[in-house]
């Protein structure tokens, strides 16, 4: 089963070249991900779409678009920068008032939904659960 996928894109992966084999011996590919960073991935990965990105892509899928997008009592106003784990932070606005900074994670996933003003008070749900961060 040689497949060459040299040239093929698998999402956000264009594949520059055969990479050799990895410890499982499974074939290699080099590949440049959309973001401009190289990675390498099995061919079974990119054909599954077990693979779509060089990492990036759970971070950044969500980072561009949810500027003004309201989560509970926040609205996102602007990017403010990345935390410690390189996760995309996000300056909100309370509905008390208060600015805050919240990741991306957080605000999709329901984890954060004010600036701490909700407290007990508001019962923890997992609306999003069912895989939401699948990819
Ligand atoms: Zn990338
Ligand atoms: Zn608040």
């Amino acid at each position: 089963m040689n497949v060459n996928l040299e040239g093929m894109k698998f999402n956000h992966l264009t594949v520059i070249k055969y990479a050799g084999t990895d410890k499982f011996q499974k074939r290699l590919w080099e590949c440049r991900c959309d973001c401009g960073a190289t990675t390498y991935a099995t061919t079974s990965a990119l054909k599954n779409d077990y693979k779509k990105s060089c990492g990036c892509l759970k971070h950044t899928s969500n980072a561009n678009d949810l500027k003004g997008q309201r989560f509970g009592m926040l609205t996102v106003m602007k990017r403010a920068g990345t935390n410690k784990h390189r996760k995309a932070l996000w300056r909100c606005k309370c509905d008390c008032g208060r600015i805050t900074a919240v990741s991306s994670v957080d605000l999709v996933t329901g984890n954060t939904k004010s600036c701490g003003c909700l407290g007990k008070n508001y019962a923890k749900r997992n609306l999003m659960e069912g895989g939401y961060w699948n990819g």
